[in-house]
């Protein structure tokens, strides 16, 4: 691809453009100088030869007065030396010749002219009068050419052209000069247009520049395939963040250097945004050639990359698009990349995926729901169902869980999962975020006042929400305004999102803590969390995967035991989620877990429900602390709360 062809040639036609300008302005300036000139020497033979035919007229006044032919001709010699009078001729009044003088062979002036001065191309003629005593004794008439006039404009026009020359001749070099200066700039520009100062590769710019060529190339030879692949790096953020962006640009331009190095001649790479690449491959004859790359792409990546002294690890998500299977249209093809790019990035990163038609559906709805959920916030559209979690022996209620729920009026319920990781692309967390807090804060005060005490309130809380710098400010003042205390909240921070930018969310963790406010790390065990990482962060609380709970009976078993008693030596309660049956209650009352949540208990209900199933739990409590016996109360509160109630959502 040759970029910088175009601006050559724009350096040279301004070169010559230059030229062309002055050259135009020194012919502009020559022309009016001759003309001027021309005047002014015109003027300058005619004064002369009028003051000449005046004193000739002085000195023949007597010699036309007596008709003194013989007089006269020597009146007339005596002009000889006037270098440019060509003939002059002394006529009496009734106009005849008396005598002439004739440079050469010169014409005659053989008839008396009109009076006063006539001009010609080559020449003029001036007639005066001869006046003596008042009265008009003759004529004298002189012809007088012009050739001194043409040879003083010719020596000036030679002159200036000369001078002209000299000056093009001096200024060559300058402009010269000059126009190497321009080759160098247009050359900076040409690299800061299409080439990215970090890495030393070809930007989005020469991107698109590539992807218009391409289209032209891949239409004159219906045979060829290429693809694209776009690639993002997973967790960029957390190096830039924490090791700082001199070591986020060596890793880009590590990256950069390792991907460049696995293409051939005919491949292009491209840095098209903060962390992005987009790869194109001209020719491939397959989609398994393609994925084969893309295995060596993700195998380049396990080697770690040093900066400075450390060593770290670092992957990539890649979306491929292959033309003409996927798209016709270039411009499809990279979102087509893009979307194939996002699904990698959901399935758990490192990883690759070829795109698929659905994939555009899903971007589709995505984009869709992006745009609907803000107006669904503003419009209070939302709504927060309620999960209980409970002691796992007595099943005594301690607290609930919030869950955002969404009834979008043309797609139906839209899963929680899917609100959230919207939200957290798009940045609508934060109203999200807060809209939920103030909710459940509302719910609280709604249950105290109807009896309800000691229920704890867990709501969800994405670490995305720590770039909200006034949400704990925000939980405070809500908490103050509806009467709650801090430590009946609990925030539920999922762990997948922790590590993407470690300090500011230790940070807004610690905020957290620092009033009052109880944490709790959710989903544990999807994570990257060590028991190194645990101990750093702020939290009392840990709860299990329901992935490992799931897993009871079999590997989850073993899973959940040691995580109990990591988190029980770090001094950590824990909460088991996603109990679904009897066998996983038991097993996990044995192992000592603090808390159960799940569907054995309650699925997640609407407020009415809750509130209803929360009554019954008080009522029954308070029957069985004044008469049942603990059998029977154990009884009673199965009855009441392990039946599963219809979910709503
Ligand atoms: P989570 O916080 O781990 O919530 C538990 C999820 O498990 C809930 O899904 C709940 O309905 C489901 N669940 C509870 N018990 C059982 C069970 O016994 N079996 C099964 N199969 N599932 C059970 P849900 O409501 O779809 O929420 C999914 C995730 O979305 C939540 O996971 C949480 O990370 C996030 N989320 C929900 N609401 C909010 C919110 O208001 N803010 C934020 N930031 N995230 C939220
Ligand atoms: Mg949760
Ligand atoms: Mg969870």
């Amino acid at each position: 691809m040759n970029l910088r062809k175009g601006n050559t040639r724009i350096g040279r036609t301004a070169v010559i453009a230059n030229f062309a300008t002055v050259i135009a302005a020194l012919a502009v300036a020559g022309a009016l100088l001759l003309t001027l000139q021309f005047f002014s020497i015109r003027r300058e033979l005619i004064e002369d030869m009028r003051a000449q035919a005046h004193v000739l007229g002085l000195n023949s006044a007597a010699v036309l007065m007596f008709e003194d032919a013989d007089a006269g001709t020597e009146t007339l010699n005596a002009l000889r030396p006037l270098p440019d009078l060509e003939a002059a001729a002394l006529f009496t009044n009734d106009g005849q010749r008396l005598a002439e003088y004739r440079r050469g062979d010169q014409r005659a002036l053989r008839a008396l002219p009109r009076t006063g001065y006539q001009g010609g191309f080559n020449g003029f003629v001036i007639a005066d009068p001869v006046v003596l005593e008042g009265r008009t004794v003759g004529h004298v008439v002189m012809r007088s050419s012009y050739d001194r006039l043409y040879r003083g404009l010719l020596a000036f026009a030679g002159l200036f052209v000369l001078a002209g020359a000299g000056a093009l001749a001096i200024s060559y070099p300058l402009v010269q000069r000059m126009r190497r200066e321009v080759r160098t700039a247009e050359a900076r520009l040409d690299e800061l247009a299409h080439f990215d100062p970090v890495t030393g590769q070809l930007n989005r710019n020469a991107f698109n520049e590539h992807l218009r060529l391409m289209a032209k190339r891949l239409h004159d030879e219906p045979e060829a395939r290429m693809a694209l692949l776009m690639l993002d790096l997973d967790n960029f953020k957390a190096v830039n963040d924490t090791l700082g962006h001199h070591f986020g640009d060596d890793l880009l331009k590590q990256v950069a250097q390792r991907l460049f190095d696995m293409l051939r001649r005919s491949d292009a790479i491209f840095r098209i945004g903060g962390d992005e690449f987009a790869i194109t491959l001209f020719p491939v004859s397959s989609s398994m050639e393609v994925l084969a790359v893309a295995e060596r792409i993700l195998a380049a990546f396990r080697q770690p990359f040093q900066l400075g002294s450390q060593e770290i690890h670092a992957s990539v998500s890649c979306g491929i698009g292959m033309y003409p299977d996927d798209a016709r249209d270039l411009k499809v093809l990279t979102s087509n990349a893009d979307a194939a790019m996002y699904r990698a990035k959901r399935n758990g990163k490192n990883s690759f995926e070829l795109f698929r038609g659905e994939m555009n559906d899903e971007m589709q709805r995505r984009h869709r729901i992006q745009i609907d959920l803000r107006k669904a916030i503003e419009q209070n559209e939302l709504r927060l169902h309620y999960q209980p979690q409970a002691e796992p022996h007595s099943l005594h209620v301690v607290g609930v869980e919030a869950l955002v729920r969404w009834p979008h009026p043309e797609l139906g319920w839209v899963p929680a999962s899917e609100i959230v990781s919207i939200a957290e692309e798009s940045g609508l967390i934060v109203p999200l975020g807060r809209w939920v807090i103030r909710r459940a804060a509302r719910q609280a005060q709604l249950w105290r006042e109807q009896g309800i005490e000691g229920l704890r309130m867990a709501v969800n809380v994405s670490a995305r929400q720590a770039r909200d710098e006034d949400f704990v400010d925000f939980i405070a003042t809500t908490l103050e305004r509806t009467g709650g205390s801090p430590e009946q909240l609990e925030l539920e921070i999922t762990e997948s999102l922790l590590f993407d930018d470690t300090d500011r969310n230790i940070r807004f963790m610690r905020r957290i803590r620092d009033k009052g406010i109880r944490l709790a790390i959710d989903d544990f065990g999807t994570g990257y969390s060590s028991l190194a990482y645990l101990q750093r962060l702020p939290i009392g609380k840990l709860k299990i995967d329901m992935s490992f709970v799931r897993a009871i009976p079999g590997d989850g078993e073993a899973i959940t035991t040691a995580i109990l008693a990591m988190a029980h030596s770090l001094g950590l309660s824990v909460v088991a989620e996603g109990v679904e049956n009897e066998y996983q209650l038991d097993f996990l009352r044995r192992a000592g877990c603090d808390v159960v949540q799940g569907h054995l208990l309650s699925k997640p209900l609407v407020s009415e429900e809750m509130t209803a199933f929360l009554l019954a739990r008080v009522e029954a409590e308070a029957a069985d602390a004044n008469h049942a016996s603990p059998t029977r109360a154990r009884q009673r509160r199965l009855d009441n709360g392990l039946v599963p109630v219809p979910h709503k959502a």
